[in-house]
C-alpha cells in the first residue's frame, strides 16, 4: 500500500485544528489566525467535478460500524475460516474514494427467433387380424417464428480503468433514483477523487452491447412465458445511446490483516455491498478435516433400503416350489416341502444380513454427521462469541480516527 491517510488537519501557520465544512472546495480559512489553507485532495475533488461536468453521485455515507457489519458478513460464512480469526485479525486501512462513472441510458431493438410448439392430434391407422382401426395420437408441431423486443435501461461503466471490476460489482445495478445532487455529495476531508481515464466511447462499447443483449434475451423470455418454445436465439441487437450522465460514486477500501497477511475488500458508499478482492484466510487443517469426513461418507456402503436380490430370489423360489405340493406323488410333495424350507431359510438369512449391513451403515452415517456437526460448531461458536462481545474487529478505532 502506498496510500497515505490524512491523520490530522491543522493550520500550517498556527497549528490550530482546521474545521472543514461539508462539500468544501478545498479552501478554508483558519478560525484562529485567519490564514487561508488549501487542502489539495478536496481542491482536486472540486476541480474534477467542474471539469467533468458532474452533477450528481452517490455520497460516502457508511461509518466504521456499517463497514464492520458488512465486512464480518462477507467473512463469517467462509467455511474454513481459522477459528481464532475474530480474535487475531485487525483492520489496518480504511480509505475512501470517489470514482468517476458513466451512466448511459440505452435503447436496444433486438430481433429474436424461436421454435413455437403447438399441441396437435392426428389419427393413426393400425391393423388387428386384417381389420383396420384408428386411434388418436398427440404430437407437438414446431414452427420457426421471429419477433422483436425493445428494451431500455441504464448502463453503469467505470470511468477509471483501475476500478472497472469494483464498480461493476458494487454499482452494476445502480438505481438512478439513488443519486444525489453534487451539492449534497459532501466529500469527506480524507476522500480522494479519481479522474476519468477511460473515454466514453470505449466505456460504452465495452459495457452496453452485452448488457443490452442479455436484457433483450430476458425480455424475449418474458414475452414467451406460458408458450411452449425452444431454440430461442437473439439474431441481432442494435444498441443506441440516448443519454450520457457523468457521476461520482463513493467506494470504501478496507484492508485487514491476519497472520501477517493482508486482505483487501471494497465496499459501496453506504457499505451495503462488498467486493472481496482477497478471499478470507483458510485453516488448512479444517479443510483436511472436512475432506476426511467426505472420504468416510464415501466409504460407507450404499443404503439399498433393505432391498436384497438374494432374498427376493429365495422367496420367488419358495413360491414356485409350492407347485410341487399339488402333485399326487407323496415323494414329490415331500421334496417340495424341503425345497420351500430351504428357500425360506435362505431368504431369512439374506434379509438378516441386509438388515445388519443397513444398521451398520446407519450407525456409521450417524457418527459422520455428529463429527461434521462438531466441526461446524467450532466455527459457529467463534462467530457467536465474537458477536456477543460487540462484534467489532480490532483496529477500526485507529483507522477511523479523524474520519467525519
Ligand atoms: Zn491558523
Amino acid at each position: 500500500m502506498n496510500e497515505v491517510d490524512v491523520t490530522n488537519l491543522v493550520c500550517p501557520s498556527c497549528a490550530a485544528p482546521l474545521v472543514v465544512p461539508p462539500n468544501c472546495n478545498g479552501r478554508v480559512f483558519c478560525s484562529s489566525c485567519g490564514a487561508q489553507c488549501v487542502i489539495t485532495g478536496l481542491e482536486l475533488n472540486s476541480e474534477i467535478t467542474k471539469k467533468s461536468n458532474i452533477n450528481s453521485g452517490v455520497p460516502l455515507s457508511a461509518d466504521a460500524g456499517d463497514l464492520n457489519i458488512s465486512l464480518v458478513n462477507s467473512i463469517k460464512t467462509s467455511q474454513c475460516l481459522p477459528v481464532n480469526f475474530f480474535r487475531m485479525s485487525r483492520v489496518v486501512l480504511w480509505s475512501r474514494m470517489m470514482i468517476p462513472v458513466y451512466l448511459f441510458h440505452c435503447n436496444a431493438m433486438a430481433s429474436y427467433s424461436f421454435d413455437n410448439g403447438v399441441q396437435r392430434t392426428r389419427q393413426v391407422a393400425y391393423t388387428i387380424s386384417g381389420n383396420t382401426h384408428f386411434r388418436n395420437e398427440n404430437y407437438t408441431e414446431w414452427t420457426r417464428n421471429s419477433e422483436v423486443a425493445s428494451v431500455s435501461d441504464y448502463i453503469v461503466a467505470s470511468g477509471n480503468k483501475k476500478y472497472k471490476n469494483v464498480i461493476s460489482n458494487l454499482y452494476g445495478d445502480l438505481k438512478v433514483s439513488n443519486l444525489v445532487d453534487v451539492e449534497r455529495l459532501q466529500f469527506p476531508a480524507d476522500c480522494k477523487t479519481l479522474e476519468f481515464n477511460v473515454p466514453s466511447a470505449a466505456a460504452f462499447s465495452e459495457n452496453a452491447e452485452n448488457k443490452m443483449r442479455s436484457l433483450a434475451m430476458a425480455a424475449a423470455q418474458r414475452n414467451l412465458s406460458g408458450n411452449n418454445y425452444r431454440n430461442l436465439n437473439i439474431n441481432s441487437c442494435s444498441t443506441q445511446k440516448d443519454e450520457e450522465i457523468r457521476i461520482l460514486v463513493g467506494i470504501n477500501h478496507v484492508v485487514y490483516e491476519y497472520n501477517a497477511k493482508r486482505y483487501e475488500v471494497y465496499f459501496s458508499a453506504d457499505g451495503s455491498k462488498s467486493c472481496v478482492i482477497d478471499n478470507p484466510p483458510v485453516d488448512y487443517s479444517r479443510i483436511s478435516a472436512y475432506k476426511m469426513i467426505d472420504e468416510r461418507r464415501k466409504n460407507v456402503k450404499d443404503d439399498h433400503n433393505g432391498f436384497n436380490a438374494l432374498g427376493v430370489l429365495s422367496i420367488v423360489g419358495a413360491f414356485f416350489s409350492a407347485s410341487l405340493l399339488t402333485s399326487t406323488e407323496v415323494s414329490t410333495n415331500i421334496f417340495g416341502l424341503v425345497l420351500i424350507a430351504a428357500f425360506v431359510f435362505g431368504a431369512v438369512k439374506a434379509f438378516k444380513k441386509a438388515k445388519s449391513e443397513k444398521e451398520a451403515g446407519n450407525k456409521a452415517r450417524a457418527e459422520i454427521d455428529r463429527d461434521l456437526r462438531a466441526l461446524n460448531q467450532e466455527a459457529e461458536v467463534a462467530v457467536t462469541e465474537f458477536t456477543r462481545d460487540g462484534g467489532m474487529l480490532r483496529g477500526w478505532d485507529i483507522v477511523s480516527a479523524n474520519k467525519s
